[in-house]
């Protein structure tokens, strides 16, 4: 592997292409159902997805309007009319002999995405454009045979293409991250990474810093996750530069994947590029959408990633804290909702308790329960009242995350309220103050060393198995020692 001073020599260059499932009921052109999860091989398949003689394909609007949505969401522009193409190619999960694209006219032109990476930089990449296509259906081989599932056949997907601009695995991983939320927030998919809702072909070339022309790219096909985006760059990097090191060339070629043994492998060459023998798909009529039509679609998009950015940063909430509650649009929804009802205060507590309970590892982990905003901001209201420790308020929190409870019913059945009550930490401070052990303490107190308040405070909160309001325990303490 090449050193980091040979790598410092050479420009990485990335562009990927990202396949994008769209959440319609039913599929692009028939009316079989869109959601082949879990269902048996070949069950969901409309003679349309086949090509049997005499079908006639028929466009799904919904699926027009979510590549619409998708655009709005890429800040890209879109074709007031569009036309389907035929790709022609010969694979047996393929009967139709062509897969029903867009190659001349796409719907989705241009396009900008603006991906912030994790020390707070910002790559932005441009879109070359998107289009609308079919996807095919599925061969699993085993030893002498292969089996086809058509269940996947003519399942609407946009193709979104970026320019060549990103420069490291960290901004090609940053991109995808962003894209997967844009696409997500806009309800364009559901985003389902372990069943292919998203899929990234990531191009990687590498050419001297400062040369004129990008090097040769290879594409690594079909990858299903950020990390393996990040992962595979990194691979292509190091391999490509050891090439050209070596003296020798990079060649033009389809590479896969494998996350287990971290990498890449060559498919086929550019040698047997194909022909696909693009022509117009004379049974679908072009798409035509009027600039009141594609406003009308821009106007119902929700909030996006950078919307909330913006409330949050102006809430100065840590930046981090902002990503990682980003990644569940749900919990950015409920923290928004709260900071409406309830303030700055409020929204903060509560953004930092969701933030800390979406794990980095859970990427796109698919999005469980909607929550309503009342029983959050009870909760930090105790906090606020000194009714909860931070720690109690934690422990509620984590509860309410999967009861349908209130925070005070969870709070008194853990017996986690603090005590509050004057006379009772009262009682509590005379115990400790007679305690022989406190002696020293209260000595230093008097003289002036007043850091020692922390050790009998501490002592109360043991005493009352860490209920007593701190506060209310401290005012209390230094009132009876100035009375000794
Ligand atoms: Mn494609």
């Amino acid at each position: 592997m090449a050193t980091a001073e040979v790598l410092a020599k050479y420009e990485l260059t990335i562009g990927i292409e990202c396949h994008v499932q769209l959440a319609t009921n039913t599929k692009l052109f028939s009316g079989a159902d869109n959601d082949a999860r879990g269902k048996n091989p070949n069950t969901v398949v409309n003679p349309i997805d086949f090509g049997l003689p005499g079908m006639l394909p028929v466009l799904n609007h919904e699926a027009v309007k979510l590549a619409v949505r998708a655009g709005k969401a890429l800040n890209a522009k879109i074709a007031n009319i569009s036309r389907f193409d035929r790709k022609h190619y010969f694979y047996p999960d393929l009967p139709k002999g062509y897969q029903t694209s867009q190659m001349y006219n796409p719907i989705i032109l241009g396009g900008l995405v603006e991906a912030p990476l994790e020390d707070g930089s910002i790559v932005k990449v441009r879109l070359d454009h998107a289009h609308m296509e079919e996807d095919a259906g599925k061969l699993t081989h085993y030893t002498d045979y292969s089996l086809v599932d058509l269940n996947r056949a003519g399942t609407p997907l946009i193709e979104i293409v970026s320019q060549p601009d990103m420069h490291s695995p960290a901004e090609a991983k940053a991109y995808v991250t962003e894209l997967h939320r844009l696409m997500t927030y806009a309800g364009v998919t559901n985003g389902d990474l372990y069943h292919g809702n998203m899929r990234f072909d990531v191009n990687v070339s590498v050419a001297p810093k400062g040369a004129a022309e990008l090097g040769k790219r290879a594409e690594v096909k079909n990858l299903n996750s950020f990390r393996s985006v990040e992962r595979a760059a990194e691979y292509e990097f190091n391999r490509q530069v050891d090439l050209v090191e070596r003296g020798e060339k990079v060649v033009q070629e389809t590479r896969g994947w494998s996350d287990a043994t971290g990498k890449t492998t060559s498919q086929r060459s550019k040698e047997d590029a194909q022909d696909y023998r693009y022509m117009p798909d004379a049974d679908i009529p072009p798409i035509v959408l009027t600039d009141a039509e594609i406003e009308e679609i821009q106007n119902d998009l929700p909030a996006l990633p950078s919307y909330y950015r913006d409330k949050w940063a102006k809430l100065g909430l840590d930046r981090s804290v902002t990503e990682s509650l980003l990644n569940n649009q749900n919990y950015a929804i409920l923290v928004s909702e709260i900071q409406d009802a309830a303030g700055d205060d409020t929204a903060k507590r509560v953004a930092h308790w969701f933030s800390s309970a979406v794990s980095p590892e859970d990427e796109a982990a698919e999005i469980a329960s909607v929550f309503s905003p009342e029983a959050f901001i009870e909760l930090s209201q105790m906090v606020e009242k000194n009714e909860l420790s931070s720690t109690a308020a934690k422990e509620v929190f984590n509860e309410l995350l999967v009861s349908d409870k209130s925070a005070r019913a969870i709070a008194e059945s853990r017996n986690l309220l603090q005590v509050s009550d004057e006379s009772a930490i009262a009682a509590i401070v005379d115990e400790v103050l007679a305690d022989p052990s406190s002696a020293q303490s209260v000595a230093d107190i008097k003289a002036g060393k007043d850091k020692a308040i922390g050790f009998l405070v501490g002592q109360i909160m043991k005493k009352s198995q860490g209920k007593a309001n701190p506060a209310l325990a401290q005012k209390l303490l230094r009132e009876k020692i100035g009375e000794l």
